[in-house]
């Protein structure tokens, strides 16, 4: 949640900064970036007039711009003196959830991709893309084989192979594939964010079962017959494409 402290600057999760808390400043080189201010009271108060700063800002880390509403004390109106409240901000990101340090890059981008698209309210683009997360995972770990023809047989074949547990293996059935399959194959409905919420948790959890220990990992689907993406040579590569 975007804060205003005395000196006038927000403090919120930036997503230029990968949702990192940044201080995102009213002044650059010694000047105000701009304002315009309105007396109001709708949506900011029912029964009084308000005094509403619409404020420009720019993240000290990345250079982002921002925008915030800042209620205004009636009497004067100096900037930071006066500050009431900080009423909106935007952009802010959410908080983004941790991933092992061994996850691979291209698995890391769409996973974070899922969350930027559920900071933005794309409800049905995140739980899509937080079921390729999957997909990926499964790819990267030898599980895109003939005989494991969808994603359900492959979850199901990396719980047998002990990578992730049979509790995990229904979290990821309910709450990422069959969520993901919905927004992909049937007719249009709403997904909500307590649905993605949950998708998003799960999905963080399977990549850690296959990447916070990655060499225990590796020797049990070895040991399974699998091929991980690590023991794929280049040329292995071209043969299949
Ligand atoms: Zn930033």
């Amino acid at each position: 949640m975007a804060e205003i402290n005395k000196l006038g600057n927000v403090v919120a999760r930036c997503p230029g900064c990968d949702g990192g808390k940044s201080t995102f400043e009213y002044s650059a080189e010694g000047r105000q970036l701009g304002s315009t201010a309105v007396v109001t009271r709708k949506p900011y108060s029912q029964y009084e007039d308000c005094d509403v700063q619409f404020r420009l800002f720019r993240c000290a880390g990345c250079g982002r711009g921002g925008l915030g509403a800042i209620r205004m004390m009636k009497t004067h109106s100096t900037y930071p003196a006066d500050i009431w409240q900080l009423l909106w901000f935007y952009p802010e990101a959410k908080a983004r959830l941790p991933l092992p340090k061994e996850t691979p890059k291209g698995i890391v981008m769409e996973f974070r991709e899922a969350e930027i698209c559920k900071e933005n309210e794309c409800f049905r683009a995140s739980a899509a893309m937080f079921r390729s997360v999957i997909d990926k995972v499964l790819r990267q770990n030898g599980y895109k084989i003939r005989q494991l023809k969808n994603l359900k047989e492959q979850i199901d074949a990396a719980a047998a192979d002990g990578v992730i547990t049979e509790a995990r293996k229904r979290k990821a059935h309910e709450d990422v594939r069959v969520l993901g399959n919905d927004v992909l194959h049937d007719e249009w409905r709403e997904v909500k964010e307590e649905d993605v919420d949950l998708a998003h948790h799960y999905t963080q959890r399977v990549l850690e079962d296959f990447y916070d220990d990655r060499e225990s990992v590796l020797k049990l689907i070895r040991e399974a017959g699998r091929k991980p993406i690590e023991d794929v040579s280049s040329e292995d590569e071209q043969d299949e494409t």
